[in-house]
């Protein structure tokens, strides 16, 4: 099994964690990582791109705050 807060590690919606940022997230004992979104919505459009913070416990399910709806991205 991959570690969720590995470089490169991918979720299931296609979140990548790019590095941990060592700033302190906004969950318990919590770090914030950089994550890109790789989500292709369509093949004409490429992946969406986006980068955000998240919460290392919350990578694997963590959605894209742009084109999934998920929770705004934290600052870091
Ligand atoms: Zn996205």
């Amino acid at each position: 099994m991959p570690k969720t807060t590995n470089v490169s590690y991918r979720n299931k919606n296609n979140q990548v964690v790019i590095r941990n940022t060592g700033k302190p997230g906004n969950d318990h004992n919590q770090k914030i990582y950089e994550l890109q979104c790789q989500n292709e919505q369509t093949a004409a459009a490429g992946i969406c791109g986006n980068l955000y913070g998240a919460n290392g416990s919350d990578i694997w399910q963590r959605k894209c705050p742009r084109c999934q709806g998920g929770a705004k991205g934290l600052s870091y």
